[in-house]
């Protein structure tokens, strides 16, 4: 028992440092690794791992749309970045160059993607002729780069691994209802397979993708009260079209620009899992996403190991055969030492299994998110693991909505208000959370809620739980109604 208490204390509690918490987990997770290259981490094989996961859900999801895989270049040449101004205006100052290859200096620098827009919409102008052509559905599944001044694993870094779709449509509607339809992918993704419940809305003008019309995004809470933008969708409208020349001859015989959209999660979702499951004890991951689902391992004395083991093999392979992730532990070390390893982990369910467990036909299901334990009989034990799964999955969702919803502020709608929530809050060591708050539209007044609180604007939701009626600041009329917090 010694041993297991010395293994949860290397992990720092959250509530004495969030920040050395998160650290201390996807580290002891071995979820990632720093390397020589300033803001650049490796994904090590469990870090990887949920991310291919993510990815097979957002993959499967976005073929049943329509969308197919391509792959663009990682170099996009300078001039390309000229060609839409708030786009080389958004990005310029985060961009890596290129600028020498082959021992040579070249012609034009070249720079290491941010983003592809331009790559992308230089090709699209090559391929879309026709309304026939129309339209088009790709996604890229790529690594891109953002020069950060502060990094954090995850969810700031130099380099990253993302998802970028590009779609290229003959109408400002049909462009419109594509960014609308992926928004309501991620949402339906990020909620039920990540269980992080979301705050789903557009973008204010200063918050939106640098070139884009409009900007949509989904907005999770983290543990400690702090807002994580999980994905973005975006209505270029023609901007990236005119800047590119595409342009493609309408059954009307007209030559017009088409309007585009794009739209990215990246590994950032592995942060807010992170951020939004994770205890004192680790990771918590929910069942659908987690690599491993079960986690069996025998306990007992040595000498009854191959009685327990006539009973665990079999329903190990019961439960693979369902379909079930299973794993088993058989190492040397003792069964607390593996319990506190996988609750580390996360593993939703370990399952237990001793000789008196045989003797009396049963075993143990012990839950990651409760730490409840379960005695159920081995012969319904593949249909109790296969439901508890379920359980546990609903549970984690709902056990994130509640917190959000309880660090949800619906009065704290004046910058006053919103002053001496934070003092409050700093006293007494509650979160600050986030605030709804009416908003009259003025860039000015935005800018100085965030320079006074640092709260920024998180996104305008569709169906916010009440519209307030005057702006946070000066109190004018509200044109919207805000989410405001802060963010990462
Ligand atoms: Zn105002």
């Amino acid at each position: 028992m010694k041993e297991e208490k010395g293994f949860v204390k290397e992990i720092t509690p959250q509530a004495e440092d969030f920040s050395r918490w998160y650290i201390d987990v996807i580290r002891k997770a071995e979820l990632m690794d720093y390397t020589p290259v300033r803001g650049c981490i490796v994904f090590k094989p469990d870090g990887y791992e949920l991310w291919e996961r993510i990815q097979a859900g957002l993959d499967r999801r976005f073929k049943e749309t329509g969308h197919r895989n391509a792959y663009f270049p990682m170099l996009i040449p300078e001039s390309f970045f000229q060609k839409e101004k708030e786009h080389v205006e958004g990005f310029n100052p985060e961009l890596p160059w290129v600028t020498e290859a082959g021992g040579e200096k070249l012609e034009e620098r070249l720079a290491l993607r941010p983003t592809s827009e331009t790559i992308i919409g230089h090709m699209y102008a090559q391929w879309i002729q026709s309304y026939r052509d129309l339209p088009v559905l790709i996604n890229q599944w790529a690594n891109v780069f953002r020069w950060e001044k502060r990094t954090l694993p995850f969810l700031r870094t130099s380099e990253f691994l993302w998802q970028e779709g590009h779609t290229a449509h003959a109408t400002e509607e049909e462009a419109r209802e594509e960014t609308m339809r992926i928004l309501e992918l991620y949402r339906d993704f990020v909620e039920t397979e990540m269980a992080i419940p979301l705050y789903t809305g557009q973008k204010t003008p200063s918050e939106k993708f640098a070139g884009a019309v409009d900007t949509y995004s989904i907005e999770a809470m983290m543990k400690d009260g702090k807002a994580l933008q999980a994905g973005t969708s975006h209505y270029l409208g023609q901007n990236f079209a005119k800047g590119f020349e595409i342009k493609f001859l309408d059954r009307d015989n007209q030559l017009k620009y088409v309007h585009t959209t794009s739209w990215g999660v990246s590994t950032r979702l592995i942060g807010a899992l992170i951020m939004v499951h994770g205890d004192d004890r680790g990771l918590a991951l929910p069942p659908r996403l987690a690599p491993i689902q079960v986690i069996m391992i025998p306990v007992g004395p040595p000498k009854f190991r191959d009685k327990v083991m006539a009973r665990f093999d079999p329903l190990f392979d019961a439960l693979k055969a369902a379909g079930v992730r299973v794993k088993s532990d058989l190492r040397e070390e003792t069964p607390g030492w593996k319990f506190n390893e996988w609750e580390m982990r996360g593993v939703p369910i370990r399952l237990e299994l001793g000789p008196r467990d045989v003797d009396s036909n049963q075993c143990v299901l012990a839950r990651r998110d409760t730490g409840e334990k379960i005695t159920v009989s081995l012969d319904e034990a593949v249909e109790r693991v296969q439901a508890l799964l379920e359980e546990i999955q609903r549970n984690m969702y709902e056990k994130a909505k509640a917190f959000r919803d309880a660090n949800s502020h619906l009065d704290v709608d004046t910058l006053e208000k919103l002053k001496a929530h934070i003092a409050r809050c700093e006293e007494t060591g509650e979160l600050t959370g986030f605030i709804l708050a009416g908003w009259c539209g003025s860039a000015a007044c935005e800018a100085k809620v965030k320079e006074e609180t640092k709260f920024t604007s998180r996104n305008i939701p569709f169906d916010p739980p009440e519209r307030k009626h005057t702006c946070i600041h000066c109190g004018g009329e509200a044109k919207h109604t805000v989410w405001f917090a802060r963010a990462y």
